[in-house]
């Protein structure tokens, strides 16, 4: 007898514990449609040539391994708010940004949301219905109170506007807002330029704090520019944010873990007290961030040639996703002519949410071996072109 005997077995991870099912399966028409991560058109893990090239030449410079700085690399903390902002941003310009290094997407939210834990005490943090699986437990685990807001309209399969608006008026001014930078993960939908507008002056006149989580930086029109307009557009308006990014997808560098947490604030004296704090938490949880992947994003973003090679890649990868949703539609239309399948070729991102009921997924795992999220969310990423007709076949069946 172990004196742990009282603990229960966890369920599995929503979205990593599908992988785990898929590897198990030993059908050869299996399909992972389940993690957000790229493949190549023969379904194979992608490692991007400029990645491969910045680690040879990282290589060459023979760099020691000692530890960074609690706040990470300076080159790569400056790339990275340049990305998301703007070189010429006036908040990089005027230092009124605070930015430190962290472990991807997920270790940078859990930073920003011990941060409201400990300096905002019982504010409450808005997360859109539907969002990406982790986001409850992040704020959860931080001990941050989260509540949901509309967004996602099923009939319209479009954005829930006014229910959203509605929402956030509702909620306590000086809400945290949690907000898709793009590319929304499960639901493909993301609001146009008028309605960040509107979405903006609501979080202004409620003094809500807007934190945006940009995942997919890239994978939404394929141009890294075009794809930060909103949180370019908020430093613009003139409000402060948080932000949390992430180099997984669109340099896909997903197991170095390389992101960062950063707050976007009024005035330099703020962001250095910020990031000060933000050291803190950092220093207490996992010491200092890893420093290989930083190198590799400083080396990339540093070299004119390379960042060049960098966007043509995610350009291609973007442009191979587009590629099998106007694959699985056609074949979905030839399928079941008298459907509207329109949604699969509305939605944007990596995903693609079909509105499918757990049992529906059960059936397109259990009867096609197709691995996907409960939700109803099958990633695209997985796909190939020459599997799009059987995936179609999957969908018509569970549905009917
Ligand atoms: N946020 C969203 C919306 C995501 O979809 C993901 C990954 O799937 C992440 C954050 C974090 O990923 P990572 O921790 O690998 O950067």
């Amino acid at each position: 007898a172990s004196r742990l005997d009282a603990v229960e077995q966890a369920p599995p991870d929503p979205i990593l514990g599908v992988s785990e099912a898929f590897k198990k399966d030993t059908s050869p028409d299996k399909l992972n449609l389940g993690v957000g991560a790229y493949r190549t058109e023969e379904l194979q893990p992608y490692v991007l040539k400029v990645v491969r090239k910045a680690e040879e030449r990282m290589l060459a410079k023979d760099e020691n391994k000692e530890y960074l700085p609690i706040e990470g690399l300076a080159s790569f903390r400056q790339a990275t708010v340049e990305l998301l902002l703007g070189a010429d941003s006036p908040a990089i310009q005027e230092g009124r940004v605070a930015v430190l290094q962290s472990l991807s997407g997920t270790g940078s939210l859990r930073v920003g949301a011990e941060f409201i834990a400990k300096f905002m005490p019982g504010t409450v943090a808005y997360i859109s219905r539907p969002t990406w699986g982790n986001h409850k437990n992040i704020f959860a685990d931080a001990g941050v109170e989260w509540r949901e807001y509309s967004y996602f309209d099923p009939e319209s399969i479009g954005l829930d506007f006014e229910g959203m608006l509605a929402d956030l008026q509702a909620a306590p001014d000086g809400s945290v807002v949690l907000l898709h930078g793009c590319a929304h993960n499960p639901t493909g939908v993301d609001p146009t330029k008028e309605q960040w507008a509107r979405i903006a002056d609501v979080l202004q006149a409620k003094g809500h704090l807007p934190f945006f989580d940009v995942a997919y930086q890239g994978f939404a029109t394929g141009s890294l520019e075009e794809d930060a307009f909103a949180p370019r557009y908020f430093v613009e308006r003139g409000l402060e944010f948080a932000v949390a990014q992430s180099y997984s997808k669109n340099l896909g560098l997903y197991a170095e873990r390389v992101g960062a947490m950063s707050f976007v604030l009024s005035e330099a004296g703020a962001a250095q007290r910020v990031l000060s704090q933000m050291k803190r938490i950092a220093r207490a949880i996992y010491s200092n961030p890893p420093v290989h992947g930083a190198r590799i994003v400083a080396e990339v973003v540093g070299s004119e040639e390379m960042f060049g090679e960098w966007k043509g890649e995610m350009e291609m990868m973007a442009g191979r996703i587009k590629g099998v949703r106007q694959d699985l539609y056609d074949a979905l239309v030839e399928i079941n002519p008298d459907k509207d399948w329109s949604f699969v070729l509305k939605q944007i991102g990596m995903f693609t949410f079909t509105g499918m009921t757990p049992q529906q997924c059960d059936n397109m795992t259990n009867k096609w071996h197709v691995y996907m999220t409960k939700d109803g969310r099958l990633s695209l990423a997985g796909l190939s072109s020459a599997k799009a007709a059987y995936l179609a076949r999957a969908i018509d069946d569970s549905v009917r």
